[in-house]
């Protein structure tokens, strides 16, 4: 659930109820909303060239969950899905945010931690696909370069 009050986004969830906390998410137009358990299993920067294509940045911060720890709460016929059940990019049809991916033949999400209205408790730890990344961006923090994903090891200094 979503509160607005004049254009400010009020979280849903508060931090002292970490244990069984939830996180509230929703898409540019507000047609689609979802709840995530906030128990993500990780985070990172993808610096492939599908995420840059399917958010028109220049990486993709995502947190992937078990995919019954993510429920829609809104929306459900306002879907857009590029892929099938094995694997996709899930979009609100009507404004065309990218609001998760369906990965690891259908079991896992990755959510676009952009669309998270509510803070995680998880910070994205590296940058992965480093070795396509967009020419014209520099990574700027210290976090893990890998060149691929993490189990193919980190860039060679
Ligand atoms: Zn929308
Ligand atoms: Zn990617």
């Amino acid at each position: 659930m979503l509160t607005v009050i004049a254009g400010k986004e009020e979280p849903v969830t508060k931090p002292e109820y970490a244990s069984d906390r939830k996180l509230a998410g929703r898409c540019l137009c507000g047609a689609v909303q979802y709840e995530v358990a906030d128990e993500f299993a990780y985070a990172a920067n993808c610096h492939c060239s599908n995420c840059r294509r399917t958010t028109g940045s220049a990486f993709k911060p995502f947190a992937g969950i078990g995919r019954e720890k993510l429920h829609l709460t809104k929306g459900d016929d306002k879907l857009m899905i590029f892929g099938d059940e094995s694997g996709n990019d899930t979009h609100c049809k009507l404004c065309g945010s990218l609001l998760y991916s369906l990965v690891r033949d259908g079991t896992f999400v990755h959510v676009a931690m952009g669309t998270l209205v509510d803070d995680p408790s998880i910070r994205p730890a590296q940058h992965i696909f480093v070795g396509s990344k967009a020419p014209w961006f520099t990574i700027t923090d210290d976090l893990p370069q890998y060149q691929e994903h993490v189990i193919a090891g980190p860039v060679s200094a």
